[in-house]
């Protein structure tokens, strides 16, 4: 089929690149010229495992191209994705502004039968919105799709080579059969594609998200219980997780989730839900934990040196708000790293993917260290921030005689604290004695 992706971000690029490794003639869009100068000259502006390759592979196969011209890459193509970004409005909802821009576009550009699919995590009813916008413009016939992503950043090429499902919301027979033909190449191990309304499948992506976000923030608040009476998160998660109704996946206690989708996303369901007058406290709970959650390496930074941080220096290992990605939107660091700062301290960060997300946050008010050794150079505290796989063996006897005093605040529980007791740091994770 020959395809076009509107939006060539961390989403739209994996898409392209994935439908054209299933033999599709995909040309990625984007408004911004320099990502695609850049991509048409082989360099990915994105860290993300295995998506190079694909690229590479791709364009040198001459299936995958990339440009800024919206129109005639839709007039070529059968289907349509738009991937283009949904942020936080002002008042919490989701903005919609790029994808009812593009679908105007789109409509401006039909020459004939396509499909036109939501990609973008949209509010229920933004089909139909699509579906009008694109309508005022052009008297040709056109079936719009709500197709939900549920990549992850950091595994995002596995996750759409091999999904656990496929959403597909359609309100048409012919739609959905062009739909289920294109993911077939992706299901053969079994995975369902699922058909249903539009609204159902918009409603699927948010459903998700706020349900892991709520797994996170609750298994947090657990954490903060344990560590008041001075039991252990860990085994806790442990004994839970292996009860088959409630699983092991989601339950690691930490600093918080981050990111461009669960914060947005549980915003924009509360927003969306408070419009239909439904107020969805259980989510409204999970938002301002989280944001609590986010500061607690600060509080424990505070009982351990004190409010006032002048002439100290803390090492911050991770940036990024996950490990795998390069992405910082929503991490804890920003938070954090700003506390630090407020507290008159100065940072030494180390990240292996997120110095270039980080330089854009904090240009030069911190210091960008070359390896996590070198971020620990007569530091007073480490602070784990990301739990990146490189830092959970790394030689402690080196940290020791590298760090002015050996005080470890660890927000992602990637030490052993009887060990690090041992190695005689002074340590403190999240829930665990
Ligand atoms: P992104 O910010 O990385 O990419 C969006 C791209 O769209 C940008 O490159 C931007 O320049 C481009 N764009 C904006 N307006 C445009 C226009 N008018 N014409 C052409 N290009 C335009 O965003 P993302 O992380 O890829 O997310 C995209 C959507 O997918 C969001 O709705 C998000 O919630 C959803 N989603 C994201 C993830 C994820 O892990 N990032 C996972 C699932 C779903």
């Amino acid at each position: 089929m020959k395809i076009a992706v509107i939006g060539t971000g961390y989403v739209g690029l994996v898409v392209g690149a994935c439908f054209a490794e299933t033999g599709n003639a995909v040309t990625c869009v984007d408004k911004d010229a320099a990502k695609i100068r850049s991509l048409n000259r082989g360099r990915i502006p994105i860290y993300e495992p295995g998506l190079e390759e694909l690229v590479r592979r791709n364009s040198a196969e001459k299936r995958l191209t990339f440009t800024t011209g919206l129109p005639d890459a839709v007039k070529r193509a059968d289907v349509v994705f738009i991937a283009v970004g949904t942020p936080t409005g002002e008042d919490g909802s989701a903005d919609l502004r790029h994808v009812l821009a593009v679908a105007k576009e789109i409509g401006q550009a039909l020459n004939g039968y396509k499909v036109i699919v939501d990609k973008s995590t949209v509010p229920a009813g933004t089909a139909e919105r699509v579906r009008e916008v694109i309508r005022k413009e052009t008297q040709e016939p056109f079936s719009v799709v709500s197709n939900p992503e549920f990549l992850k950043q950091g595994a995002a090429v596995e996750d759409f080579l091999k999904p656990d499902r496929v959403v597909i919301g359609a309100d048409d027979e012919r739609a959905a059969g062009i739909m289920t033909d294109l993911y077939r190449p992706f299901t053969r191990t079994g995975a369902p594609i699922m058909v249903m309304d539009c609204i159902s499948a918009e409603l699927c992506k948010y459903a998700a998200n706020a349900m892991l976000a709520t797994r996170i923030s609750f298994m947090n608040e657990i954490a903060n219980v344990c560590e008041r009476f001075g039991g252990d998160a860990d085994k806790v998660r442990q004994a839970i997780g292996s009860d088959k109704r409630i699983g092991p996946a989601f339950l690691f206690p930490g600093i918080g989730y981050g990111g461009s989708c669960f914060p947005k996303d549980v915003k924009a369901i509360v927003k969306f839900s408070a419009d239909q007058k439904y107020r969805f406290r259980i989510l409204e709970a999970v938002e301002s934990v989280n944001d609590t959650q986010k500061l607690r390496l600060l509080d424990k930074l505070d009982k351990q040196l004190g409010k006032n941080l002048k002439g100290k220096t803390i090492a911050v290992w991770g940036l990024a708000f996950k490990p795998r990605t390069d992405d910082m939107r929503e991490a804890p660091a920003i938070p954090i790293i700003e506390g630090i700062r407020a507290r008159g301290g100065k940072v030494r960060a180390f990240d292996p993917e997120a110095r270039k997300s980080g330089e854009s946050i904090f240009g030069k008010k911190i210091y960008y260290a070359k390896n996590a050794y070198d971020a620990l150079k007569g530091a007073d505290a480490l602070l784990v921030v990301t739990e990146w796989n490189e830092f959970r063996e790394p030689d402690f006897t080196k940290m020791k005689r590298t760090m002015k005093s050996p005080l470890i605040l660890d927000g992602r529980n990637i030490f052993n604290p009887r060990q690090m007791r041992d190695l005689g740091f002074t340590y403190s994770s999240i829930g665990r004695p």
